[in-house]
């Protein structure tokens, strides 16, 4: 199958230019697109056998339920049996926007698309190109992350290819996605709303308006059953291992500097580290040459402690960039669990699988 790409201007495009990709939805096929938080892989909503054919192209697990995208609120009525005032009220203050509220799902929608849940997650997202490409298909548009299963979630068209070259109908290319890490999970079934996953809308942010949040004590415990089906999968790795470097931003300079006078044998290749500017002056320019047998290390900055949504928007692009190098271990700074920061660490947690530096599966609290 050859993947077509329609390259969009999201400050300036015609609704011409998305005619094709709207109608290939239409016709049950999958088209990547857009959003301000990953690319999704969509598809018709209401279609289960269209649905079916994502779960395929990702090779993603029957049982990891995936997210339903509309172009409008009013759209939600014929999606849910319910619309309590909690979820009205949040829906009112974020949408557009990264939250993803998971309410009871009417009977309009396919099982394949809940993976057999009575629930149903559902987004209103805060991109031009993805409500206009929604609201030109005329339904709603079933999509998780446009990436292979497991790998780290894709944040431009070039990703998405990168994984789904051939495998899907087409990418509506809008360029780089502005918030880089998935939505917001919350359940909004009970009476207090619980965060089934972190993303780009904050608990502290869901806090003012909904008063106290839970937050699933799978987000930061590894070894938790998650409420959200998809938390359970390894996610977000590149081929290196990654480790974190625990504890605070004092004693993770210290560790690194600690491995600065050579660490025969550690890995047989270069080390990868992702870390912070700060890091990096901190350490000097012995950074460049001290790190391991196998040559000098290969760096990728993540941006700024001070601005932890930058570095939340740079993450999966630099995961993925170590897999086109031949680094062997990757190494990664951890942040603050406020703000982004809860998302930003509860993905670098998954990317690392829960391990450490020093080398040991553990329960990751970070800071
Ligand atoms: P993705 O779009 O690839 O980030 O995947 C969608 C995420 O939303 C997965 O982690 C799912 O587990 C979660 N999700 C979607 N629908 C539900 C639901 N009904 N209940 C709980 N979690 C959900
Ligand atoms: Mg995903």
């Amino acid at each position: 199958m050859q993947t077509l790409v329609w390259r969009i201007d999201p400050q300036k495009f015609t609704l011409d230019e998305l005619q094709m990709a709207a109608s290939l939805f239409r016709q049950g096929r999958l088209v990547a697109f857009p959003t301000e938080t990953v690319y999704g892989l969509g598809a018709n909503a209401l279609d289960g056998q269209a649905v079916q054919g994502i779960f395929q192209a990702k090779g993603r697990p029957v049982d990891n339920p995936l997210i339903v995208h509309i172009a409008a609120l009013a759209e939600i009525w014929s999606l849910v049996e319910a619309f309590p005032p909690l979820a009205r009220s949040l829906a009112e203050t974020f949408w557009p926007g990264p939250l993803t509220l998971v309410l009871p799902a009417s009977g309009q929608v396919p099982a394949v698309v809940t993976a057999g849940l009575p629930t149903v997650g559902i987004r209103l997202p805060d991109h031009p190109v993805a409500r206009a490409l929604i609201r030109l298909a005329g339904v709603p548009v079933a999509a998780p992350s446009a990436n292979r299963s497991g790998k780290p979630s894709p944040t431009t068209a070039r990703h998405v290819l990168e994984d789904l070259n051939g495998r899907i109908a087409g990418v509506v290319d809008g360029g780089a996605c502005a918030v880089g890490v998935e939505s917001t999970v919350v359940d909004v079934t009970g009476s207090k709303p619980v965060i089934l996953r972190p993303g780009g809308v904050t608990r502290e942010m869901l806090t003012r308006v909904a008063g106290p949040v839970t937050v699933d004590r799978a987000v930061l415990d590894g070894d938790a059953v998650p409420r959200s089906p998809g938390m359970k999968y390894t996610h977000y790795a590149p081929r290196a291992p990654v480790f974190l470097l625990p504890g605070v931003w004092e004693n993770q300079c210290k560790v690194l500097a600690g491995l600065l006078p050579g660490i025969p044998d550690l890995v047989s290749g270069p080390l990868g580290l992702l870390i912070s500017r700060e890091t990096q002056a901190e350490l000097g320019p012995g950074l460049e040459t001290g790190l391991g047998t196998g040559g000098p290390p290969v760096i990728r900055l993540t941006g700024s402690r001070g601005d932890l949504s930058l570095v939340a928007a740079r993450l999966f692009g630099l995961l993925r960039e170590f897999d086109s190098t031949d680094v062997k271990l990757i190494l990664a700074e951890t942040y603050p669990q406020e703000g982004i920061g809860l998302a930003l660490m509860n993905r670098l947690a998954k990317a690392a699988g829960g391990h450490t530096w020093p080398p040991g599966r553990g329960v990751f609290f970070g800071e």
